[in-house]
């Protein structure tokens, strides 16, 4: 893509209603709008950094036989009230609203319920188990702090993913494939060395829950990190019978900030028990379906990824989710000498299936590196009649700022 033809343009100030360091950043560089309090809207960087980390979730949710499907975000007051999560009571979250028929509906802040009725018309024996149903779908929540930029926000992407299974020991069974998927999401997504599996509350159905917290102060969550073991727990858990759990002890105990960036959740029958989604086992009788969840908040991802990995400069993408692969920035001489050949450089790595971004805009060198180190493509190729004199392009790494003077004419090979 050409940078002239990108219609966002960065800005110098930060936006003065932004408190949260990955918002402002995103604001500043071009990424996201901010629409109100705890809402925004992705720009086409945003939606390509947005895409690539909901791409990496995707394909390990596949590969672990997740089939995706899309469910409606209106909800049906009544599925609601048989789980008992319709009143305001019970859930705090909710953005409802009235139907011109004089009914109402209600805004999915999650998809447990829709999810186990529909499946009630699908799962009929123990042939058809287990069964795992993800999607990309727009969350919404009536969040009363939204503070944390798009690490919390009123409407947001989730990724949940929701296990039917015939028992607890073929639910459990799932539950660490799960886990293992998840660990692997986040190394991939670049944030698996400050990532840990915490030990969260678990509900009725099963002593602890898994929440995937990714260390960072501009998390709300305070965490208990035992380094060595690689795990965590949740402060809302932890005390001496859980240490005991775990088999670990206090003195290897670090307390930290952190955000959580997904969960895992046994439910047991709790949906199948409520909304009457049963199977017939091998001998024909009916039993209840066992249930499992699995968020993941791409936006509250990427969020946490500026937070991690972002400088005075700007943000510094991992090369999995940057927006681009290469930004490629010219810089004009006296004549066309260096246009010329930082065309002919973008037209060659274009034929190469390489994302680059390539700024060819007539700027100054300053302001085209001082957007550059905002937007934070890992890779940066400059063109200019200094490095055209030496035939080469400059090749500089955006985290360690290291330089080195590439051919030009290997720069494609
Ligand atoms: P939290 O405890 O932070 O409020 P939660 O436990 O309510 O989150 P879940 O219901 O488990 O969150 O949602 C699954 C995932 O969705 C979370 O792990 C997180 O990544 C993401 N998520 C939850 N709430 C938000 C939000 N308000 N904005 C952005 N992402 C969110
Ligand atoms: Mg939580």
């Amino acid at each position: 893509m050409r940078q002239t033809q990108l219609f966002t343009k960065t800005r110098r100030e930060a936006p003065r209603d932004e408190v949260a360091k990955n918002a402002e950043l995103l604001i500043r560089a071009g990424y996201i709008h901010k629409e109100m309090a705890g809402v925004y809207s992705y720009l086409p960087l945003g939606l390509r950094v947005l895409n690539k980390i909901v791409n990496i979730i995707r394909d390990e949710m596949n590969a672990v036989g997740g089939q995706e499907l899309l469910l409606a975000s209106l909800q049906n007051k009544e599925t609601w009230e048989r789980s008992d999560r319709w009143d305001d009571g019970k859930v705090d979250v909710w953005f409802k609203t009235a139907i011109k028929n004089g009914n109402e509906t209600g805004l999915a802040f999650t998809h447990e319920e829709p999810l186990t009725n529909i499946m009630r018309d699908h799962i009929r024996s123990f042939r058809d188990l287990p069964i795992a149903a993800y999607q990309f779908q727009t969350k919404f929540r009536n969040e009363v702090r939204a503070k944390s930029g798009i690490m919390r926000s009123r409407e947001f992407l989730m990724k949940d993913l929701y296990t039917f299974c015939r028992d607890e020991k073929e639910q459990g069974e799932y539950y660490e494939r799960l886990k293992e998927a998840y660990v692997r999401v986040f190394d991939r997504l670049g944030i698996g060395a400050e990532t840990f599996v915490t030990f969260a509350s678990g509900g009725s159905f099963s002593k602890y829950s898994h929440e995937f917290q990714t260390i960072t102060d501009a998390g709300e969550d305070i965490i208990y990190v035992d380094n060595t073991k690689r795990i965590a727990i949740n402060k809302e858990v932890y005390n001496d019978e859980v240490l005991s759990d775990l088999g670990v002890n206090k003195s290897d105990l670090k307390e930290m900030k952190a955000v959580e960036v997904g969960n895992i959740f046994n439910l047991g029958t709790k949906f199948s028990d409520a909304l009457g989604l049963n199977y017939k086992d091998e001998n024909g009788e009916s039993k209840p379906v066992f249930m499992g969840s699995y968020g993941i908040g791409p936006g509250r991802v990427m969020g946490t990824i500026v937070e991690l990995r972002s400088d005075d400069k700007g943000i510094v993408w991992p090369e999995s989710v940057t927006p681009f692969a290469i930004h490629l920035v010219l810089i004009e001489g006296k004549d066309d000498k260096a246009r010329n050949a930082a065309d002919r450089l973008y037209r060659e790595l274009i034929a190469k299936n390489i994302e680059v971004l390539y700024d060819d805009r007539s700027l100054s060198a300053g302001e085209k590196f001082s957007d550059s180190d905002l937007i934070g493509i890992p890779k940066r190729y400059v063109i200019s009649d200094k490095t055209l004199a030496s035939g080469s392009v400059e090749v500089k790494d955006r985290m360690t700022g290291k330089v080195e003077m590439v051919m030009v004419d290997s720069v494609c090979k």
